[in-house]
């Protein structure tokens, strides 16, 4: 099932060029951008009604709505760092997935596929993009292990990790608002043959920039959920950012980015510019 957001709160489902509102199945009084994390939390109980909503529902173009990000606000935003060897390779890192574990950057950084990607204002630094598969969580779970952890996944979704490169804490660097884009929805995992062999590739003006697939993950599917349980609660909704294959890249106002994940979709952002910020630890340019 094709699970998006729309409208501003509102929750549908995807069938080819088709959406049906479901929102009511979910919040029967009132649509909010977290209702989507209660949905997930009930699939399971919800599933019915939500079947019967798409047999007897309306369906409309997907063109005449507004699509948001499936999971506007997850509880936490995890992410992977170094999680490809060719990423690491290409950023001649020291760091990888497999020493480093996981960060998490600010869920308020998460936008949807109708919204631009506004580039703060700072001269001398870099903005790149990262090309990403997002896990959307469905179950709780603290120490899960690996061969339960598909217990845990209820989907997928597209993930752009715009970074910001310098000497910054990562979550600084990452989570300006609108550097991560998600959607154009999310795809409940039944329909995902083999998590550990997705395509994913993105684009920069239509120039290929990365094209890699999940089997190259350092930390896979399956060990991101160990991991990431290992310290923290994951809950229903949260989202986790696997980390980039090879093909990091600059992206500056005017761009445009289009991201396709195999079995998922695809969606294209154009860049902004945006406003100077205050915040001293950026005001120092830095050589890139
Ligand atoms: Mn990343």
């Amino acid at each position: 099932m094709r699970i998006v957001g729309f409208d501003g709160g509102r929750i549908g489902v995807v069938k080819g060029d088709a959406l049906c509102d479901v929102t009511d199945v979910v919040a029967e009084t009132w649509p909010s951008s977290a209702a989507v994390n209660r949905l997930i939390a009930s699939f399971a109980d919800l599933e019915p009604n939500l079947r019967g909503k798409l047999a007897s529902g309306t369906w409309r173009p997907l063109t005449d709505v507004q699509l948001t990000a499936p999971v506007p606000k997850p509880g936490t935003l995890f992410a992977m760092p170094a999680n490809y060897d060719d990423h690491v390779a290409e950023m001649a890192s020291p760091n990888r997935a497999d020493r480093n574990s996981f960060f998490v950057l600010a869920p308020s950084s998460i936008s949807g596929p109708s919204d631009t990607v506004v580039l703060p204002d700072l001269p001398g630094y870099r903005v790149d993009h990262e090309c990403e598969l997002a896990i959307i969580v469905g179950r709780e779970g603290r120490h899960v292990r690996r061969e339960n952890a598909m217990d845990h996944v209820f989907g997928y979704s597209c993930l752009v990790d715009l970074t910001v490169r310098g000497p910054q804490e990562r979550a600084s660097r990452k989570s300006f608002e609108t550097f991560t884009p998600l959607g154009p929805w999310m795809v409940t995992r039944d329909e995902v043959d083999d998590p550990d062999d997705i395509s994913l590739k993105l684009w920069v003006n239509d120039k290929l920039r990365h094209d890699g697939s999940t089997r190259d993950l350092i930390v896979d599917i399956r060990g991101i959920i160990e991991m990431v349980s290992s310290v923290s609660m994951i809950r229903p909704g949260d989202v986790i950012a696997t980390g980039t294959p090879a093909g990091v890249g600059p992206v500056v106002a005017g761009d445009t980015i289009r991201i396709w994940v195999q079995n998922i979709g695809e969606m294209t952002l154009s860049v902004h510019q945006g406003q100077p910020i205050e915040n001293r630890a950026f005001s120092q340019a830095v050589a890139n």
